[in-house]
């Protein structure tokens, strides 16, 4: 009797044994460990979960594009504020004008140096000249450009205060404005002017050079 008693337990244990042995298959379909097991069962279960699975992934693909088409909304955007944008543009078009008025100024020098330039009244002035005061004002003139002529030939001039004649009696003196020149060109006669006379006065703003005796006479009171 033991004998039979030793092999019923030995049979219980052994069929505990299989049971034991083949819970982890048991385990396997537990939908937790469906993942893990790469076993036959766990495709089985994949196919039935088919339809599951498919909708899964249509989730997150939709996701992505709507992402994307959520990208070029925000280029759109973008385009939106370039149209006040221009709003803008047309202001600093109307500015452009502005550095053009500002060349104008220029100009504004370029109009007062026009006095000094030649006239027809200072053409006629010259045409009685001498040849050596015409070249004495050409010489002038080359230097520091054309100068006003006040006055050339007056017949029977005489210098004041001295009842001699002048050499504007023989259309031997010129008589000139120069302007902001003056300076520059007085100094350059009396280096350069050394045969006849180069005159300034007080009491008048213009310069007086004439051909002959060498003279230089600075601020002189014209007796006018
Ligand atoms: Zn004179």
């Amino acid at each position: 009797m033991s004998e039979r008693l030793l092999i019923a337990t030995t049979a219980l244990a052994l069929l505990a044994l299989a049971e034991a042995a083949e819970s982890p298959a048991y385990a396997a379909e537990d939908p937790s460990d469906r993942v893990r097991s790469p076993t036959a069962k766990t495709l089985q279960i994949v196919q039935a979960d088919a339809q599951l699975a498919p909708l899964v992934p249509p989730v997150p693909q939709p996701a992505r594009r709507p992402a994307q088409t959520a990208a070029p909304e925000p280029q759109l955007a973008p385009l939106i504020p370039p149209v006040p944008q221009p709003a803008v543009r047309p202001l600093r078009l109307a500015a452009i004008p502005e550095p053009q008025l500002a060349p104008l100024i220029p100009p504004v020098p370029q109009l007062a140096r026009r006095p000094l330039k030649r006239d027809s009244k200072s053409i006629h002035l010259l045409a009685c000249l001498k040849p050596a005061a015409r070249e004495l004002l050409d010489r002038i003139e080359g230097e520091f450009g054309p100068m006003e002529i006040i006055s050339t030939c007056r017949p029977g001039a005489r210098i004041a205060g001295t009842g001699r004649v002048s050499k504007h009696a023989s259309g031997e003196a010129i008589d000139f404005e120069a302007g902001s020149r003056k300076g520059d060109v007085v100094r350059w006669l009396i280096a350069n002017h050394k045969t006849g006379g180069t005159m300034t006065y007080s009491d008048m703003s213009h310069v007086h050079v004439d051909v002959g005796q060498y003279f230089v006479a600075l601020n002189a009171y014209s007796g006018r």
